[in-house]
């Protein structure tokens, strides 16, 4: 299978050249193809399946013959080697932990797989370093840090706002060396976005490197994230309901996989995507109206995004027609406020600690209920409350234990390399 750009000013790659390239070259996103629905067999007996082999099942048509079939296996092997449990909270209500990755992000999944497929495509053809660039507003950075690390061939320079991301996020991406570089930003994320935006665009500096993007336009990135439906569905399917998800959503690259996975014929009655003041898609589904705004930093930081990028990706599988786009997906918008009320109520009635990224998931899982009812709503728990200590202590009230991932890290030492500009940004990387 090929994919496309969705600019429409580029020619059509293989798997392979888009994970490598990252963007079109005319800066379009990639999109395949075609998506090919699974066979109703596959959704009948998915509960005979190990979580592993409904990878394959998802992902073969998109990764094709670019990967063999046992590097591919090996590679989801590696990918997924952690749980992906079904919490009950509430009557028709549970959540899907996404937090037990190594990094203890949802994007742990992602960063993996991108991480080994770009490894197999470096050792097929011995070609040039690649390096990897990536703006990080929190958990990207750790968890591209963790998947890339130790992986031949590839370079990853991270970069992250001084003193705005917590601090176990902080470790995370400073602390393990070997092919990893933090560069620590005097300035926002959307600085730090904008450097690398800039360094994509610098002729001079991409005819020197081979430079690629780990955010997740890369479909190495995004593609796998449809596995988590797939096992939710699996875990949830004797409960014969409906099923509605809700999606705590920044750059809405997990809640179009999420789309994605409907379209393979995963049933799924409806979508939510559920953000922080952020509130660009809410508000486009209100009004029609598409406009990017700077990002505003909230307590929920992984989605503070003020435009965010996979939307286009979104409105292409809908081609466009937005009556049917709002027929399949509702988007809320929730303050720091109304997020730390629902931690501190999931918290004393129901005994669950959310992170403020989930409370943002429950929160819009609450809304829809109160409009629609009659089915199994499951929230997505993108990290674990660990990474949000500050916030979420002083509303439990107590102190959260530290797991086994994060003690290892917290006691490393932080290396960093403080930028300002874009030509501090150029002079590392030429060096
Ligand atoms: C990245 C992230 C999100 C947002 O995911 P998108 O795919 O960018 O919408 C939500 N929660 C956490 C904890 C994250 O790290």
């Amino acid at each position: 299978m090929n994919f496309y750009s969705l600019n429409k000013k580029a020619p059509n790659v293989s798997f392979k050249d888009a994970v490598i390239k990252g963007l079109a070259p005319d800066k379009g996103l990639y999109f395949p193809e075609q998506i090919i629905p699974l066979q109703k067999d596959f959704f009948d007996h998915i509960e005979y399946f190990t979580n592993n082999e409904i990878a394959f099942e998802v992902i073969k048509q998109f990764v094709a013959d670019e990967i063999p079939e046992k590097e591919l296996k090996q590679i989801i092997n590696e990918t997924l080697s952690f749980d992906f449990p079904i919490v009950p909270i509430e009557e028709n209500i549970s959540t899907l932990e996404l937090f037990h990755g190594p990094t203890m992000a949802f994007k742990d999944v992602g960063a993996r797989f991108m991480a080994r497929c770009l490894g197999y495509f470096n050792k097929e053809e011995n070609t040039e370093k690649v390096t990897v660039l990536v703006a990080t507003s929190g958990d990207t950075g750790g968890a591209v840090a963790s998947g890339f690390l130790g992986v031949e061939g590839v370079n990853v320079v991270i970069l992250y706002p001084s003193r705005k991301v917590s601090d176990v996020q902080e470790k995370q991406l400073t602390t393990l060396g070997k092919n990893i570089t933090a560069l620590e930003v005097d300035g926002t994320f959307d600085d730090c976005q904008a450097m690398v935006k800039t360094a994509f665009l610098d002729q001079d500096l991409i005819s020197k490197l081979n430079l690629t993007s780990a955010n997740s336009i890369n479909i190495a990135r995004w593609l796998p994230q449809m596995f988590y439906f797939f096992f939710a569905y699996k875990q949830l399917k004797n409960k014969h309901k409906e099923l509605v998800f809700s999606v705590p959503s920044g750059n809405f690259g997990n809640i179009c996989a999420g789309i994605m996975a409907q379209q393979l014929g995963l049933p799924i009655k409806h979508f939510i995507a559920s953000t922080n003041v952020n509130d660009i898609v809410p508000t486009y589904l209100k009004t029609g109206i598409y406009s990017p705004k700077p990002s505003k930093q909230t307590i929920s930081n992984a989605m503070d995004v003020g435009n965010p990028s996979n939307f286009v990706r979104i409105l292409e599988i809908y081609k466009n027609d937005d009556s049917k786009l709002k027929e399949n997906l509702s988007s809320y918008s929730f303050t720091d406020i109304e997020t730390r009320k629902a931690m501190a109520k999931l918290h004393e009635e129901f005994n669950y600690t959310a992170d403020p990224h989930g409370a943002i998931g429950y929160l819009g899982l609450k809304k829809y209920f109160s409009e629609n009812n009659n089915a199994q709503g499951i929230f997505l728990e993108t990290a674990h409350p660990v990474k949000f200590l500050d916030v979420v202590e002083p509303i439990i009230n107590k102190t959260i234990g530290f797991p086994r991932q994060i003690l290892e890290v917290i006691k490393k030492e932080k290396t960093s390399i403080k930028i300002a500009v874009y030509s501090q940004l150029k002079e590392f990387l030429l060096n």
